[in-house]
C-alpha cells in the first residue's frame, strides 16, 4: 500500500457533465482560488476535511461502476483543485491506466508552474491523463484577480504548454453576468483559444446559484448576492463569440 493519501471531499458514481460518457467523479479537497461563483466552497479548506483515501482503495471503489462506463466513460478527478494533491493524482491515474480506464482531470490549473518539483510531476501526470477539462475563468488578468482572487498568467501558460505537448483539452468557461459575460472578454478568449492546437471542445457553463445554501451553512457572505444567471440569449451569444459549435464539430470529426 502507498503512503500517499488523497484527501477527497466526495465522489459521484454516475457523473454525466464532467467529461465524455458516464463517469465516476472524484472531488478532491482543497483550492487556492476563491471564485465568486464557486458552488463548492466546502471544498476550499486545504489539508483538512474530506476523507483520506489510498489510491488503490479509491480505484477499487470506482471500478464497482465500470459496467456503466461503456466505451466513452471512465474516471474524472475534479475539486476543489486536484493539482494541489498531484502526488496522489499521479498514483491514482497510473493505477487507473494499468486497468485500461479513461482518465480525465478537471482543473483550473492555478497550481501550475514551470518550477520544480511541480513541473516534473505535472509531466509525469500527463503520461496517465487522457483528457484535461481546463477551466479558464477570465481572459483579462485584472478581472481574473477580481473574480477568483488570483492571476491567470500561469493558467494561460499551462494552456499553451498543454497545446505544445499535444495534450487533449476541453476548455470550460463559466459565464458570469458582470464578471466574464462581456463581448470584448469573450472575443479575447476566443482569440487566445484559437492559438491552441489541442482544444477538442469549448463549453460555456452558465453561472448558477445552486451552491448559495452552502455559503449560508458555512457562514460565508455570498459574493454574488443579487446576481442572476445569464439569460438564454447571453449564453447563445457567448457560444457564438467563442465558436463553440466549431469545436464541437472538431470533436465529432474525431469520433467518426
Ligand atoms: S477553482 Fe473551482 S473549487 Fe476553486 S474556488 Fe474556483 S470554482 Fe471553486
Amino acid at each position: 500500500m502507498s503512503e500517499v493519501l488523497g484527501r477527497v471531499h466526495s465522489t459521484e458514481s454516475f457523473g454525466s457533465v464532467d467529461g465524455p460518457g458516464i463517469r465516476f467523479v472524484v472531488f478532491m479537497q482543497g483550492c487556492h482560488l476563491r471564485c465568486q461563483f464557486c458552488h463548492n466552497p466546502d471544498t476550499w479548506r486545504i489539508g483538512r476535511g474530506g476523507k483520506a483515501w489510498q489510491a488503490e482503495d479509491l480505484l477499487n471503489e470506482a471500478l464497482k461502476y465500470r459496467a456503466f462506463w461503456g466505451k466513452t466513460g471512465g474516471i474524472t478527478v475534479s475539486g476543489g483543485e486536484p493539482l494541489i494533491q498531484i502526488d496522489f493524482l499521479i498514483e491514482f491515474f497510473k493505477l487507473a491506466k494499468e486497468q485500461g480506464v479513461h482518465t480525465t482531470l478537471d482543473s483550473c490549473a492555478a497550481p501550475f508552474t514551470f518550477e520544480e518539483p511541480f513541473f516534473s510531476k505535472f509531466n509525469e501526470l500527463l503520461k496517465y491523463t487522457d483528457l484535461i477539462l481546463l477551466d479558464i475563468k477570465q481572459i483579462d488578468d485584472e478581472e481574473h484577480k477580481k473574480l477568483s482572487g488570483r492571476t491567470n498568467k500561469n493558467i494561460l501558460e499551462c494552456a499553451t504548454y498543454l497545446s505544445d505537448v499535444g495534450q487533449p483539452v476541453w476548455v470550460r468557461h463559466v459565464l458570469v453576468p458582470g464578471g466574464s459575460d462581456r463581448d470584448d472578454y469573450l472575443k479575447r478568449l476566443n482569440t487566445f483559444v484559437k492559438t491552441l492546437k489541442n482544444v477538442q471542445r469549448l463549453e460555456v457553463l452558465p453561472y448558477h446559484k445552486l451552491g448559495v445554501y452552502k455559503y449560508k451553512t458555512l457562514g460565508i457572505p455570498y459574493p454574488l448576492e443579487g446576481v442572476e444567471p445569464p439569460t438564454a440569449d447571453r449564453v447563445e451569444n457567448a457560444n457564438i463569440l467563442l465558436n463553440c459549435k466549431d469545436y464541437q464539430g472538431y470533436l465529432n470529426q474525431q469520433i467518426e
